[in-house]
């Protein structure tokens, strides 16, 4: 008796944390775990990079937000293929600073919804200016931004920062689409669009299961102005809250903007994924790819 209660305790905490992950803590072990399993050289051969990571959100907060920090400190220590630089406010997006650097990172840097407008709120969070001159800055912000990714630079979304101006339309034509929303987290399965593409190679044509948030997204997203890379089965997806005009989901994609280059990957929501090396191989290309340093077809699919 004892056994089978033991056994039903051990079953229900097991199919309770299987959708939901806790906070990994970021230790020692959890370091030289990731380490162990990142890909000890970058695919392709390029001068070293530099990168700006933006680490500061204004809204929901990601656990995962100092996770993402060292796993890209890892990737650029062990195959020193970039370095990385952590920004945390407005000022790191100012022109002179963003010239610096060959990328830009947004990690998780969500900003405060309704409005999910990151530059105003990064302003606003450090200023005594009228709420009319930090709409000005802000959108001076938004168009310097804009204008560094037209030009050459690169930029990777991880995950939630798919939010940052996620109002605005300009924006998310740069992006790819906005986020919409998200179902509870699940187990997903995420399928390779083109599996001879050299952007998914990390998945050796075996896709990717792993819970986390299934996004869905809305604006520009429906242009399909971008290369998808992984999708996901709509109808496998539970918890849905409206219709979707599509059997399917784009869960990453790649395009260009201008003479520069966007990848987007909402995995992950969670550090407990970056434990399969597939996915760290994964966010490795992206990098090259939005440096400029992989090539591949980022041509536009279109609408369909
Ligand atoms: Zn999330």
């Amino acid at each position: 008796m004892k056994n089978l209660l033991l056994l039903v305790l051990v079953l229900f905490t097991y199919s309770a944390s299987a959708q939901s992950f806790d906070e990994v803590k970021i230790t020692k072990n959890w370091k030289s775990k990731i380490e162990d399993i990142a890909p000890a050289k970058a695919r392709i051969k390029a001068p070293k990079r530099k990168l700006l990571v933006f680490s500061q959100h204004t809204g929901f907060y990601h656990w995962t937000i100092p996770h993402n920090d060292e796993m890209l400190k890892i990737l650029a220590q062990k195959t020193g293929a970039f370095d990385v630089f952590i920004g945390h406010d407005i000022e790191s997006f100012s022109a002179s600073n963003l010239k610096k650097y060959d990328a830009v990172v947004f990690n998780n840097c969500n900003p405060a919804g309704p409005d999910r407008d990151l530059f105003t709120q990064l302003i606003k969070n450090n200023s005594s200016l009228s709420e009319d001159e930090v709409k000005a800055l802000a959108n001076e912000y938004e168009k310097g931004f804009m204008n560094y990714i037209k030009s050459g630079g690169g930029l990777m979304i991880m995950h939630g920062a798919l939010t940052v101006q996620n109002n605005s339309e300009e924006f998310s034509k740069l992006t790819g689409g906005s986020f919409d929303y998200h179902p509870k987290q699940q187990e997903i399965h995420l399928i390779e669009v083109d599996k001879a593409h050299p952007m998914v190679q990390a998945f050796n044509g075996n896709g990717f299961t792993h819970v986390d948030e299934p996004y869905f997204f809305k604006n520009a997203y429906w242009d399909y102005n971008f290369r998808p890379l992984l999708y996901a089965e709509v109808d496998k997806i539970e918890g849905q809250r409206k219709e979707f005009n599509s059997d399917i989901v784009y869960l990453a994609w790649i395009k260009k903007y201008g003479k520069g280059r966007v990848f987007y990957s909402s995995p992950s929501h969670n550090a407990q994924s970056f434990e399969q090396p597939e996915l760290l191989q994964f966010f490795l290309d992206g990098i090259q790819y939005v440096t400029g340093d992989l090539k591949c077809d980022d041509s536009p699919i279109g609408k369909p």
